[in-house]
């Protein structure tokens, strides 16, 4: 059977529906300020982070940590989970350019970011 996880806290629920009905405690608004996110990814070997690349073995992990290049600043707020297929190459949403691991992707800026040119990462595609 499948799980349905949060993409917020990693917590586990066996439908869909409780999932949504519930408030998440690390929802990015604040405790409690919203309800759980259903994490469309793959139920992968590891969890990766969109901002930092950082890499964890679990959802929860993931989930539990401030992230030191989130977007709002230096931990601002926590990990967020790449929610694609793992590849051996990924390329970046904004300008297409390819990199063989996410970590070195957010690394750099991108010259085609939504907010102006090289005013945020690049940003993996799924
Ligand atoms: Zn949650
Ligand atoms: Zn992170
Ligand atoms: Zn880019």
């Amino acid at each position: 059977m499948s799980k349905f996880k949060c993409r917020y806290c990693g917590q586990e629920f066996s439908s869909e529906r409780s999932l949504l009905s519930g408030s998440c405690s690390k929802h990015p608004a604040g405790w409690c300020k919203g309800k759980h996110s259903l994490y469309e990814g793959a139920d992968e070997e590891k969890f990766i982070c969109v901002n930092c690349g950082e890499e964890f073995s679990s959802l929860r992990s993931l989930t539990t940590g401030s992230c030191s290049k989130h977007p709002d600043g230096w931990c601002k707020g926590r990990h967020v989970p790449y929610e694609g297929s793992l590849k051996s190459e990924y390329t970046c949403k904004y300008c297409g350019s390819k990199f063989r691991s996410i970590r070195s992707m957010v690394s750099s800026s991108c010259s085609k970011h939504p907010d102006g040119w090289c005013k945020g990462k690049h940003s993996p595609a799924r």
